[in-house]
């Protein structure tokens, strides 16, 4: 989509946070998760650099994600997180399904018989995700009928967190104490090991028990550190008071994506002007007002109307009014020497000041997940 925002995206970024897990897991197999386009960083561009780098399996959300992939020659194991698709699909394009429940398996047994092949899976545990899974009182019975299912075969294993980024383990190891069970049972069954994997980046990053066979990172690949909304180590110079686990804080991440755009217009407005929808701000000076393309439509939460900080010429600037669909005001009369198209960054560093996805997020009421996924699925990328 052409529009006014650009999202920088730097894949060395992308390569040192791949490093930093890497030494965190100990060279086990990661699974990088790269579903909702790479966290909006772009799915392609970063499979194929954290393929270079040595992951081992990619994970999306859907086959349609899967698809875009292969077509574009990204050749290594998928797995298929959260979607039954058209069973078709998996064999076609050697994806590898997790299995949530025993329909699914069926369905997938029914078409290797036909095609007299067999499939590799993965099987969902719902240990208290309360999302998708094998559960209740019926798991076993369950894992017992998959296991005999011509054309199936149980690869791996895997369960997901609920709450892995807080200090208090108590829930977290009831979760993994579960996990452990079927686990064992169901080794005991096949006589041989299954692919365990149950951490996503929070447990990576601060809860060893959780290290299993392999490791599903997503968030921390993209610069940021889950743990309490902590900070990455680059930017936490203010915010170390909100790091509730010191060893946490010391992950070292680089933020991978900068959200800019160019000032489109500036106005030299006098005291007492209105600017924006419904008056809410009203110049309190004579003021210079910059209007930038960029609005809710590009991810812009409308939540930053008066609400949010941008960069210009190295200057924090506030959001001046309501943000628009494809527009927003900025308050840059403090700026000397401010110019139409200069440079506006979002999300990024500009001289010794820096915003990033966490600031906007907390000012929004939200994760730095759903600020990446709604600012980088909808600018321009540009790979750095
Ligand atoms: C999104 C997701 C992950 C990655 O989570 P992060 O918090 O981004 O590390 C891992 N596993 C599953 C099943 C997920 O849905």
């Amino acid at each position: 989509m052409l529009r006014g925002p650009v999202a920088e995206i730097s894949l060395s970024a992308v390569a040192h946070n791949y490093k930093t897990v890497r030494n965190i897991v100990q060279n086990r197999p990661v699974i990088a998760v790269v579903k909702a386009d790479a966290y909006g960083h772009g799915a392609i561009e970063v499979s194929k650099r954290l393929l270079k780098e040595g992951v081992s399996y990619l994970a999306v959300a859907f086959v349609g994600e899967a698809v875009v992939l292969r077509n574009a020659g990204v050749v290594s194991p998928i797995i298929v997180l959260f979607d039954k698709g058209d069973v078709r699909d998996f064999f076609d394009l050697q994806l590898i399904p997790v299995i949530y429940n025993i329909d699914v398996a069926h369905a997938l047994s029914q078409e290797a018989i036909k095609r007299k092949t067999a499939v590799k899976v993965h099987v969902k545990i719902d240990t208290g995700m309360g999302r998708l899974g094998l559960h209740g009182r019926r798991i076993m019975s369950d894992l017992t009928k998959i296991t005999e299912m011509p054309g199936v075969v149980i690869e791996g294993l895997l369960s997901h967190f609920s709450e892995a980024d807080l200090m208090d383990r108590s829930y977290a190891n009831q979760q993994l104490e579960k996990f452990h069970r079927i686990r064992e049972t169901l080794e005991k069954k096949l006589k041989r090991k299954i692919l365990s994997h149950m951490a996503n980046s929070a447990a990576v990053i601060s809860y060893k028990d959780a290290c299993l066979d392999a490791f599903r990172p997503g968030i921390m690949l993209y610069g940021y550190n889950p743990i309490g909304n902590a900070e990455s180590r680059v930017h936490s110079a203010e915010s170390h008071s909100e790091t509730r686990d010191p060893e946490s804080s010391s992950v070292n991440l680089i933020p991978v994506m900068s959200v800019k755009t160019k000032i489109l217009s500036l106005r030299n407005l006098p005291a007492g002007a209105p600017v924006s929808y419904g008056r809410t701000f009203i110049t309190k000076r004579k003021s210079k007002i910059g209007v930038i393309p960029m609005g809710y439509a590009d991810g812009y939460n409308r939540l930053f109307s008066n609400n949010a900080d941008v960069l210009v010429r190295g200057k924090r600037v506030p959001v001046a009014g309501r943000v628009c669909m494809d527009l927003t005001m900025i308050d840059v009369t403090d700026v000397r020497g401010v110019r139409e198209d200069d440079e506006v960054v979002i999300i990024g560093t500009q001289g010794k000041e820096t915003i990033n996805a966490l600031e906007l997020a907390k000012r929004s009421n939200t994760i730095p997940y759903e600020i990446l996924t709604s600012l980088g699925s909808r600018a321009q990328r540009v790979y750095v």
